[in-house]
C-alpha cells in the first residue's frame, strides 16, 4: 500500500521538471532523448529494438526510453518515466527492461545524469572476445577515456546484471559488458553518448591497425604528458587518483584485477613494452619470453626470412 502511495506521489511530480534539470525543460530533455536515439541506430550502435537511454529529472524521476521499439523512431510521446526503483510513473508505452542497470549506475554515481546503452560493433567484439582494450595509443582517447573495464557477464534485465558494473563504475565513464554491449553515462545527455561513440570509434581504430601488422604504443613518457594535460583540463582519472607511475598508467594497471573474474586476458593485442606484465603473457613451446618484443611481428619477420633463404614466399610450397 505504502509503495503505491509513494509510486502515485512520484507520478504526480513526474510532470513537472525539477531543480535537477537545470534550465532544460522535460520537453527538450525529451528531444534531446530521440536524437541521440536517432544517432545510435543511424551509427549502426542498435539493430532491431536495442539500446536504452535515460535522464535524471529528480531524486526520484527518471525519464526512459520505451521497450520494444526502434531507438532511431522515437518521439516524445514515446518515452516514459520511472522512480528509481524502477516502477513506471508515466508514459505510455512500457520502460525499457534494461533500466535497472541505468538506476544502478545513477545511485553509485550522483554525478551522472544520463545514462546510454546500445551495441557497438566494435566496442562489443572487445567485449565478446574479452579482450582488454591496449592504452597508450591514441592522445584522445587517453585524455577522454583512461583505462576501460570490462564487466562480468550476467543475464541481462535483472538486478543481479546492473550489479555487475558496481565494481568499476567508480573509476571509468564507460564500460564494456562482457559478451553484451557498451554502457557510458554523464552530465548530459550528449556527453554520456560521446564516451560510446569515442569507445567504438577507437575499438574501430586498433582493429584496422592490427590488420596492418600492429600498434606502435606511445611511451609511459608520452602517457605521462597527456595525463598531465587531462590534469590541467579539470578531468578527473582514476589512473592519476592512484598515483600511478609510468609503467603502471600504460598497462590497464586500474582494472586488472578485476580481470581474472570477469574472463578476460590479452590474446589479440601485445601487452606494452614498458608494462610491468610485459613479459608474463608471452610464452613459447611453455617457455615465458622478455618484455618489450612484438611476439607476433617477430614470427612474421624469422618466416619471411627462412621463405626468402629458401626461395619461397611465405604461405606457398617450395619450388621443385
Ligand atoms: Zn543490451
Amino acid at each position: 500500500m505504502a509503495k503505491k502511495t509513494a509510486t502515485k506521489t512520484a507520478a504526480k511530480n513526474a510532470t513537472k521538471a525539477t531543480s535537477k534539470t537545470g534550465a532544460k525543460s522535460l520537453a527538450t530533455l525529451k528531444d534531446e532523448i530521440c536524437d541521440i536515439g536517432r544517432r545510435i541506430y543511424n551509427k549502426g550502435f542498435a539493430a532491431g529494438n536495442d539500446g536504452n537511454i535515460s535522464y535524471r529529472l529528480g531524486p526520484n524521476q527518471v525519464l526512459c526510453t520505451p521497450t520494444m521499439m526502434s531507438k532511431g523512431f522515437m518521439t516524445p510521446a514515446d518515452l516514459c518515466i520511472v522512480d528509481m526503483e524502477g516502477n513506471q510513473i508515466a508514459g505510455k508505452r512500457k520502460r525499457s527492461s534494461e533500466i535497472l542497470l541505468h538506476l544502478t549506475i545513477m545511485k553509485e554515481r550522483p554525478d551522472v545524469n544520463s545514462v546510454v546503452h546500445c551495441h557497438p560493433p566494435h566496442a562489443t567484439a572487445f567485449a565478446v572476445a574479452r579482450e582488454p582494450i591496449p592504452q597508450a595509443v591514441l592522445p584522445e582517447v587517453e585524455v577522454f577515456l583512461g583505462d576501460i573495464p570490462i564487466s562480468r557477464y550476467e543475464t541481462p534485465g535483472s538486478q543481479t546484471f546492473a550489479d555487475t558494473i558496481r565494481p568499476v563504475v567508480k573509476r571509468s565513464n564507460v564500460i564494456l559488458l562482457a559478451n553484451h554491449g557498451t554502457v557510458s553515462f554523464g552530465e548530459t545527455v550528449e556527453r554520456a553518448y560521446w564516451w560510446t561513440e569515442i569507445v567504438d570509434a577507437y575499438c574501430r581504430i586498433l582493429m584496422l591497425a592490427k590488420g596492418l601488422g600492429g600498434v606502435v604504443y606511445l611511451t609511459g613518457k608520452e602517457t605521462r604528458a597527456l595525463l598531465d594535460l587531462k590534469q590541467k583540463w579539470g578531468f578527473t582519472d582514476a589512473r592519476l587518483d592512484l598515483n600511478m607511475n609510468d609503467r603502471d598508467i600504460c598497462d590497464n594497471a586500474v582494472f586488472k584485477s578485476t580481470w581474472q573474474e570477469v574472463g578476460v586476458a590479452r590474446r589479440a593485442f601485445a601487452t606494452h613494452p614498458e608494462a610491468h606484465s610485459g613479459g608474463q603473457s608471452a610464452a613459447v613451446g611453455g617457455q615465458s619470453l622478455p618484455p618489450g618484443i612484438d611476439y607476433e611481428q617477430l614470427v612474421k619477420t624469422i618466416t619471411a626470412n627462412v621463405c626468402r633463404e629458401l626461395g619461397i614466399s611465405p604461405g606457398t610450397s617450395p619450388r621443385s
